[in-house]
């Protein structure tokens, strides 16, 4: 295959890079990244001085592997001191985006016009491999505004591949049901218990949604499948309510990049060409192909921010071998569960998501709540609350009998009215249901943060 990259406002844009050998791939990806080491190192404060304190020159980066040697960049460094990483001259920041929150102080990242020509690129990418095409019409039901990049990456994503766009957000279910109707998308982007919600509020109004014209569902936020790729109930509550098969995406705010699955939903694909990805273990080793550990990256070609080897406390695994799409770049797992989330309960290591999943599969639960808890011997415990209009005491049974199956989890389970649960999921007007409440004391000796 012939490989040729063009210019756009300096972004290097390599076409057909995704079908090189690995060598091929690996040697543009090492041109990419000395010029982000260069980069960070050259205009980066906060890079200037880590690179300065570990004797490091990026002149001495002469393999891939050689990225190994730097040190991680973790959350923390950038909630400690956020504008030690802006690398470009104030005037030159386009937009401003922040996380969540999720995970104590939101951060910021400053984006250039190119960084989001970047951006653009890297959804073009992703909203490919479902096959999207301009000649498709998609509906963004997630929310634009309030500095999410999310919403904006696949607005701008879309227009540069060519597609067409209606931009609604996920604020209002009938609004999104009444222009599915009327416009007649053939995508959508949503988050999928939004996809749920509509379905439900498409019945209440006597509407079929598995006829509607969408096609192509492309999900955010929530993973929809297991770690063997089967989806979760989620994902099969999203699929047979509008009777399509969907996709995966995962993105990362600070990276500004995301990771999407083709046709053949067998992994997240990686873009070569902005971004090396990663899995470490809890030292820091990196891991082999299937091992689950943490997510890090490091994009390549940003200008506003650049990180390197940055820690995203997602775990997944990596998959190396070709696609069956015939894509040889590197693939990740679905999302398993959050680092700082990890449970381990009688020597069994889960995530929190793993006992959601299982809960979500059982009949007539309504709501729920998990919460893990440091016992009197200082470990972890896991204590279930279950809303349910069941009275029978047999529902108790069945629920431990299917979190030891699914789960591999013996817990305390509470049956609750779902209207006391709900108390619980919103207590400090939370905006977001709390299905995950950690109470652990962090005192254990030896528990990694
Ligand atoms: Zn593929």
């Amino acid at each position: 295959m012939v490989l040729w990259f063009y210019f756009t406002m300096n972004l290097k844009i390599f076409k057909g890079i995704d079908y090189l050998k690995p060598q091929e791939q690996k040697s543009i990806q090492l041109r990419l990244l000395k010029n982000t080491l260069q980069r960070a190192y050259s205009t980066s404060p906060f890079y200037k001085k880590a690179f300065a304190k570990s004797g490091i020159n990026p002149d001495n980066i002469k393999k891939l592997e050689d990225l190994q040697r730097l040190p991680f960049t973790t959350k923390n460094y950038l909630q400690k001191d956020n504008w030690a990483f802006l690398s470009v001259p104030k005037s030159k920041v386009a937009e401003i985006v922040a996380t969540t929150g999720t995970t104590g102080e939101p951060v910021f990242i400053a984006l250039t016009e190119r960084d989001l020509e970047r951006l653009a690129e890297n959804e073009k990418k992703s909203f490919g491999y479902t096959g999207a095409t301009s000649e498709d019409l998609f509906q963004i039901a997630v929310t634009s505004d309030n500095l999410f990049i999310a919403g904006m990456a696949y607005y701008r994503g879309l227009l540069r591949l060519g597609a067409g766009v209606v931009r609604i957000g996920a604020q209002n279910a009938g609004r999104n049901l009444s222009l599915i109707k009327k416009l007649k998308p053939t995508g959508m982007v949503a988050v999928p218990s939004f996809m749920v919600a509509l379905a439900r509020h498409a019945k209440e109004e006597g509407l079929s949604t598995r006829n509607a014209s969408l096609k192509k569902i492309v999900l955010i936020g929530e993973s929809i499948r297991n770690p063997d790729f089967s989806l979760t109930s989620l994902g099969k509550l999203v699929e047979d309510a509008w009777g399509r098969k969907c996709f995966s995406t995962y993105g990362i705010t600070e990276a500004a990049l995301s990771f999407c699955e083709c046709i053949y939903r067998n992994g997240l694909h990686s873009h070569p060409d902005l971004v090396i990805a990663e899995i470490v273990d809890d030292k820091g080793n990196p891991l082999k192909d299937g091992e689950t550990g943490e997510l890090v990256v490091t994009p390549l070609q940003v200008e506003g921010m650049p990180f390197i080897r940055y820690k995203t406390g997602d775990i997944t695994f990596k998959i190396s071998e070709k696609c069956r799409c015939g894509r040889t770049s590197l693939r990740i797992g679905p999302i398993i569960g959050r680092k700082h989330q990890r449970l381990k309960v009688k020597g069994v290591t889960l995530y929190p998501k793993t006992i959601e999943n299982a809960l979500l599969e059982i009949k007539d639960i309504i709501n729920y709540q998990v919460e893990a808890y440091t016992g009197p011997d200082y470990t972890d415990h896991v204590r279930v609350l279950v809303g349910t209009d069941r009275k029978d005491p047999s529902f108790q049974k069945t629920v431990c009998d299917r979190l030891k199956a699914k789960a591999r989890l013996t817990p305390e389970v509470k049956i609750m009215p779902p209207k006391e649960i709900e108390k619980e999921l919103y207590k400090g007007g939370s905006r977001k249901a709390l299905t995950f409440k950690d109470s652990r004391s962090g005192l254990k000796p030896g528990r990694s943060a």
